[in-house]
């Protein structure tokens, strides 16, 4: 079992079970892990592109620039898929 069934988390740079990641939807190599979205959730769902609050029905997607955090999948960004 060598590396199977992990990935590597892009923003923290953890190996995570693959189930417990999510996946950016054009970006294959992309995965950022359930523990870094739940802290960006805790951290009050601000948008890392435009500031405000990402609502629960919008899209959220990943930025890595200007820093490692999510946002509205309008801003820009990955697009994750559950
Ligand atoms: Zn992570
Ligand atoms: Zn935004």
């Amino acid at each position: 079992m060598f590396g199977f069934g992990k990935a590597t988390c892009v923003f923290c740079d953890h190996r995570v079970a693959s189930k417990e990641v999510l996946r950016a939807r054009d970006w294959k190599d992309v995965a950022i892990c359930v523990g870094c979205y739940e802290s960006w959730e805790r951290a009050g769902r601000k948008c890392g592109a435009c500031g405000t609050v990402v609502h629960g029905p919008q899209e959220v997607s990943a930025f890595d620039k200007p820093r490692r955090t999510f946002g509205h999948a309008d801003c820009g960004g990955m697009r994750l898929v559950r």
